[in-house]
């Protein structure tokens, strides 16, 4: 069974200590091994990020980006074999790994702009003879901690824009599916990037925790499930380091009477069962304004659950794969029984789906769920599979409030025809992105994405104009120089004009 290495300093590490099953999910079995990171191993990442910092940090930012550039042409040429990658160890759709790659592609366009972003601002004669100018400066050795769902999208989010602004990089990928990680950063070196400016650690709570500790990491991004976010969060910034750290989620799409409900239940299938509800954006409740609109949703929604096209991720064609691993499975079945157990309405049950050929693989069928109630787990927990709740509510301003109080605010959608109902939304909604119309609001990579309450800890947004402040310190320099002959008393009133 071949290894996935760690790649530091260029070079492909396997001192292979601790190692976990890499699973094609789609047939349930290990297909690799990932080696895990010790202390030891992940110092020599930093020691090697710490070495090649002083050059990159003095390197022009547009021979950065020139880097940049020529990445995003190796990732065009290579879609094909990364996206191949991507699903066989993730098990979401070719089509789906396709489209994960391009948004992560345009972060690394975005990237290109460095000597644009790395401007700064500029005053003349703030004082007599007196300029002032900020630049944005590198932080040092930073790192990265990313979840299995988006192993290309997610990384793409953070090293393309801390390293232009800079910074080298130490990536610790999801150990359950590192494969097309680690190729698309190999690929960074044959853009020519120098050794040791990224760094792949691949590893689970042990290589993580030596991040945190490492004294020479200054910054920490992390995207996975909010418990580890918090910890993440609590443990970096007690040792002074800045943290962003992007968590869980329980994303409500609010119907009204008056939306157009054909384009909404085509809009809510793609949202609730792409990518198998693996999906940190995923819709997973439907929060239904009375209920002819709830009648009308279930009735619409039942026939094309039972014509979605399920099957091993790597075939094309289709539109959902299996879940990532047999305990995900498990763990997605177990919400479904207590939904069953609490009282929910069990429109359309995914457990026994049996996928031809794919006996062993990781499956569960889309799954509906009407007449939830906030107090069931189903909905106030994340569930993380393909399962979708329906909510019965009076009126907006209730389907409002019921979103307000989740402890979660990563994305909601409102469908509606009503602009008067879409301004109100998107003013006083406690979500940090929000779709009208629009069922995954994701930012696009020149603005910046991010949740509310507990789907982020941190005060910036990942990736865009908040990437930028993110990944660089200010730094504001203020300048004069008297002509020779002056005299200067001293001043000691507080300088002002
Ligand atoms: P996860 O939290 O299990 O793992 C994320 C990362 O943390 C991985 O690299 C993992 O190795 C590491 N990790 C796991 N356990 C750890 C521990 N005890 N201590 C330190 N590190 C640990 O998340 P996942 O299952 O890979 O991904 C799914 C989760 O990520 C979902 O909750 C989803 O909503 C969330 N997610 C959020 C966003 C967002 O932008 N808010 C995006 C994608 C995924």
């Amino acid at each position: 069974m071949t290894t996935v290495a760690h790649l530091i300093n260029g070079e492909l590490v396997t001192n292979v200590g601790r190692t976990a099953p890499v699973f094609n999910p789609s047939i349930g079995e290990a297909v690799r091994q990932v080696a895990l990171a010790d202390q030891a191993t992940i110092q020599s990442a930093i020691d090697a990020a710490k070495a090649a910092f002083p050059a990159w940090r003095n390197t022009p930012p547009a021979k950065r980006a020139q880097v940049m550039f020529r990445f995003k042409q190796l990732l065009e040429a290579n879609r094909d074999k990364i996206a191949a990658m991507i699903s066989e160890e993730h098990g979401k759709t070719i089509e789906d790994a396709v489209g994960e790659l391009q948004r992560g592609i345009e972060n690394v366009e975005y990237a290109c702009g460095a000597p644009e972003l790395l401007k700064g601002e500029y005053n003349r004669n703030v004082g007599p003879n007196i300029d002032s100018w900020s630049d944005h400066q590198p932080l040092g050795v930073v790192a990265g901690i990313t979840p299995f769902n988006f192993p290309a999208m997610v990384p793409l989010w953070m090293y393309p824009l801390a390293i232009v602004c800079g910074n080298c990089f130490i990536l610790k990928p999801s150990e359950r599916d590192p494969s097309s990680t680690q190729f698309i950063a190999q690929l960074l070196h044959e853009a020519g990037l120098p050794k040791g400016v990224i760094n792949v650690v691949h590893g689970d709570k042990a290589a993580v925790d030596a991040l945190i500790e490492a004294p020479e990491v200054r910054a920490l991004s992390f995207v996975g499930s909010t418990p580890i976010a918090e910890y993440i969060y609590s443990e970096g910034t007690k040792r002074g380091k800045r943290v962003q750290a992007l968590g869980g989620a329980k994303n409500h799409a609010v119907v009204l009477p008056d939306a157009d409900l054909d384009n909404t239940v085509n809009a809510l299938m793609g949202a609730a069962y792409g990518s198998c509800g693996e999906r940190c954006m995923a819709i997973s409740v439907v929060v239904a304004v009375g209920d002819q609109v709830a009648d009308k949703l279930v009735e619409k929604l039942v026939p094309k659950i039972a014509a979605l096209k399920i099957g091993a991720g790597t075939s094309c064609g289709l539109d959902m794969g299996p879940l990532v691993t047999g305990a995900a499975r498990d763990k997605v079945k177990g919400y479904i029984d207590s939904g069953v157990a609490q009282g929910a309405e069990l429109v359309v049950d995914g457990r026994q789906l049996s996928v031809a050929g794919c006996e062993s693989g990781f499956f569960v069928g889309g799954t509906l769920f009407d007449k939830v109630t906030p107090e069931m787990s189903i909905y106030r927990e994340e569930i993380f599979g393909p399962v979708l709740c329906i909510v019965r509510v009076g009126s907006l301003e209730a389907a409002m409030q019921l979103i307000n109080d989740h402890e979660y605010g990563n994305g909601t959608c409102l469908f509606t025809r009503d602009g008067e109902a879409a301004r109100l939304f998107c003013d006083e909604i406690e979500v940090g992105m929000v779709g009208v119309n629009v069922p995954l609001p994701v930012p696009v990579a020149y603005h910046s994405f991010g949740g509310w309450k507990r789907s982020l800890f941190g005060d910036l947004h990942a990736y865009g104009p908040d990437g930028v402040r993110f990944y660089t310190k200010r730094k504001t320099i203020t300048q004069r120089w008297p002509q020779r002959a002056s005299h200067e008393a001293s001043q000691f009133a507080f300088p002002s004009l």
